[in-house]
């Protein structure tokens, strides 16, 4: 993004939608911190400049990723849908993605008012990896990741992001072991995260996933929430 400095009339309006703090008023003109900003394009869709300063730049490799993860308008090649993740993990009851024994997990990082970088997600992806989890092949993080081993490509880790979403399957047994390795790296994040975990019940209604997070530390904060249109029809479904 960029503010064309003659057009710009200092009102201060831009700087209040920027969810990083990216924008000052310098000698009466808005400048935007580059390393600051995530290529949101809140600052320009809001349309709250009438003098229309705000311009957005052609971006190119490795700049375009923080507008991949940071745009809500901007869908990814790989999933073809906006925004940092996939919709797996919320549709799972028509997908099947996570069957009997198998958990879907997410590991947030970053928040509006402090984003993330690139390089602190790979402090998960790396020894996430080693444990031998699987990555969701859909989420536009996975393509990022360099080699077989979690890391994230050299040329991007320094850009910064509102939030990416690493998201991975693995099975029941693994859960401690996963904990583990979110407690050991927590004091090393340079930002928030949230970890979460979708599990299907048992026959009986039961779900052994609540007490694995209990022992390990994570008192589990049960969620629940309707994304109308988000799910697929079944086979044979169709058109019923
Ligand atoms: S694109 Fe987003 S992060 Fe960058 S200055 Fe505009 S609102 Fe702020
Ligand atoms: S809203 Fe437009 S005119 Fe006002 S400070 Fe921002 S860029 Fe300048």
């Amino acid at each position: 993004m960029k503010i064309k400095q003659d057009a710009c009339t200092g009102c201060g309006r831009c700087l209040v939608v920027c969810p990083v703090g990216a924008i000052h008023l310098v000698d009466g003109k808005a400048t935007i911190d580059k390393d600051a900003c995530v290529e949101c394009s809140t600052c320009y869709r809001t349309a709250t400049c009438k003098a229309r300063a705000i311009v957005q730049e052609r971006l190119k490799w490795p700049r375009i990723v923080r507008n991949v993860f940071s745009d809500v308008a901007s869908s990814h090649k790989i999933t073809g849908v906006p925004g940092r993740g996939t919709e797996e993990m919320k549709t799972n009851d028509v997908t099947g993605r996570f069957g009997p024994g198998e958990l879907g997990l997410s590991i947030e990082l970053g928040r509006p008012g402090l984003g993330t970088r690139l390089a602190d997600v790979e402090l998960f992806t790396v020894p996430l990896s080693r444990l031998g989890v699987e990555f969701e092949k859909a989420n536009p993080l996975t393509a990022l990741l360099s080699d077989g081993d979690g890391h994230i490509k050299d040329d991007i880790k320094d850009e910064r992001v509102l939030s990416a979403i690493i998201e991975f399957k693995a099975s029941l047994t693994r859960l401690k072991d996963i904990l583990a390795i979110v407690k050991a790296v927590e004091g090393k994040v340079g930002t928030v995260f949230s970890v979460g975990v979708v599990a299907r019940a048992c026959a009986d209604g039961s779900l052994p996933v609540i007490d694995a997070l209990r022992e390990s530390g994570f008192p589990p904060r049960p969620n629940a929430k309707v994304n109308v249109g988000l799910g697929r029809v079944p086979r044979g479904c169709a058109g019923s």
